[in-house]
């Protein structure tokens, strides 16, 4: 039986520390639990909030008006691929991210070893198309078994069928919440080695060329260790890391968005980009962040500030409201937009908080 409560409160449920009650609170600890849970609230036409490990998610003050359910079902298996150098993982939505990677690494199983440290659920994975230090699940997903809330049924959408793009994939982009993830199935490669290090900063630490390869182990601890420097591995110790991550995307620019933006910094200072595609861009929002005049530790209302360690998270040290780290936010958005005319998408998803 799923546990029902009644007014629990979300704050203590996300790693931010922030968000008032949920009106009704379902844990559910097995699949046909989750979908009772889900199509129950569907029923009485409640609004419904489906909670992982609450990494990246801001929820109001005022709470959740609805239901919200905890995403708690377990189980992994594993079989042969349909090639032979490959296997098969499949992994239940409530299965803990970091788990199941250092699962993968102690096993000599490689695809995931860059995405160490990410905190969260392995069914919150596909939704943003977790990613970090040159990898995302986007290149391992074979499949995702998801509940569609519209027809009622269990269906299993193929990777290239899920529209994953930079931090995001449709289930992202449908604000509905259609599909509640039960599931996700990996490809993985048996070896001892990493896939190729494609990010410069990984591969200066494990001293092997952008290209080549490291230990599966060698890879998980300089990646925990880049993070750790960055306030990204949670730690109950390091008040940098009460964050949801990265606040902002990296925004992508066209040619002409990208010469007004060298317009308006000028001529003679370069800025740090990286190719996203024919006649696009990604340019750092942690840079736009610091140029619009915002740095390391920078002070918001109510004790939220930008992390000490990387501009890029907002932080709640402790007592800071979810209308403090909203109003921080705020701030941010607005000031890079009117001073470089770039418009900074949010990566947390906002419950009842709007920039
Ligand atoms: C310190 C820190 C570092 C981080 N670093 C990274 C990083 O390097 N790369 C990166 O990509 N992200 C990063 N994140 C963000 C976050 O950890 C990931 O997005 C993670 O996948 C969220 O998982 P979760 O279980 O906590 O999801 P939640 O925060 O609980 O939920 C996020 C969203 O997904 C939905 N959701 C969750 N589970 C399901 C499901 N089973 N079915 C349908 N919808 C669901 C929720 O409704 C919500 O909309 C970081 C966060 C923190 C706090």
């Amino acid at each position: 039986m799923p546990s029902v409560r009644d007014q629990v409160l979300l704050a203590g449920l996300t790693t931010l520390g922030v968000g008032g009650p949920a009106r009704r609170f379902v844990r559910a600890g097995t699949e046909a639990e989750l979908i009772a849970a889900v199509r129950d609230a569907d029923q009485r036409a409640e609004p419904l909030l489906i909670l992982g490990g609450g990494s990246n998610l801001v929820i109001a003050d005022t709470g959740f008006p609805g239901t919200v359910v905890q995403v708690a079902t377990r189980g992994i298996q594993q079989a042969a691929g349909p090639q032979a150098d490959a296997v098969r993982l499949t992994v239940a939505a409530g299965e803990d991210w970091d788990g199941v990677v250092a699962s993968c690494v102690a096993a000599g199983l490689s695809g995931l070893e860059c995405l160490s440290g990410i905190p969260g659920l392995t069914g919150a994975t596909p939704i943003q198309n977790v990613g970090a230090y040159g990898q995302e699940v986007a290149e391992v997903i074979t499949t995702v078994r998801v509940y569609d809330r519209v027809t009622g049924e269990v269906t299993e959408l193929a990777g290239p069928d899920c529209g994953f793009g930079y931090r995001t994939s449709m289930f992202k982009r449908d604000s509905s919440g259609r599909r509640v993830v039960l599931a996700v199935t990996f490809r993985l490669r048996p070896s001892e080695l990493s896939g190729p290090v494609r990010y410069a900063e990984l591969a200066r630490s494990l001293g092997v060329p952008e290209g080549g390869q490291a230990p599966l182990a060698t890879v998980r601890e300089a990646v925990l260790a880049l993070r750790r420097g960055k306030g990204m591995v949670l730690d109950p110790a390091d008040p940098d890391s009460r964050s949801a991550g990265s606040f902002f995307t990296n925004p992508v620019l066209d040619d002409a968005q990208f010469a007004a933006l060298q317009k308006l910094v000028g001529a003679d200072v370069p800025i740090p980009r990286f190719p996203a595609g024919p006649g696009q861009v990604k340019v750092p929002a942690a840079w736009l962040i610091g140029q619009a005049g915002f740095g390391k530790g920078y002070p918001g209302p109510g004790g939220a500030r930008i992390s000490t360690k990387h501009t890029l998270a907002l932080v709640n040290p402790g007592g800071a409201s979810a209308a403090d780290i909203a109003g921080l936010a705020r701030t941010i958005h607005h000031q890079v937009r009117d001073q470089l005319g770039v418009d900074l998408a949010c990566e947390p998803i906002l419950v009842g908080l709007s920039l």
